[in-house]
């Protein structure tokens, strides 16, 4: 899948407090919207996890209760076996996630969110 990102200018969107999301444009192409100012003040991992976590909902398609949780789960598993997590930013990224605040109904507070995504295979 080819997917498309860009620094959105939607006032809508950037007047939320979501770093990214991703849908499709009219031609049904998959696009990751980013909020320049709020990515890049991220470190460069979790920029990617950010990144790929997006993907994994265009890849995933999942529209479930458990949607976050499992785009949570395909982002680092294709950032494991792509060799974009090693040992030298392992941990910058667990206290990224681990930080993440609670989000109800869909994102449990970010302690929870990485014991669900640690385990994942
Ligand atoms: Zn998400």
């Amino acid at each position: 899948m080819r997917v498309r990102d860009f620094y959105s200018d939607d006032p809508t969107f950037l007047s939320t407090d979501y770093t990214a999301f991703a849908n499709y444009d009219l031609r049904g192409e998959p696009i990751v919207h980013l909020n320049r100012q709020r990515i890049s003040a991220l470190s460069a991992i979790a920029q990617k996890f950010v990144f790929y976590h997006e993907c994994a909902h265009l890849w995933t398609r999942d529209d479930s209760s458990n949607r976050e949780l499992s785009a949570n789960c395909a982002a680092l598993r294709h950032m494991r076996r792509s060799g974009i997590i090693g040992h030298h930013n392992a941990v910058e990224l667990r206290t990224f996630i681990r930080g993440l605040p609670a989000r109800p109904p869909l994102y449990p507070d970010g302690k929870t969110q990485w014991e669900k995504a640690r385990a994942c295979r």
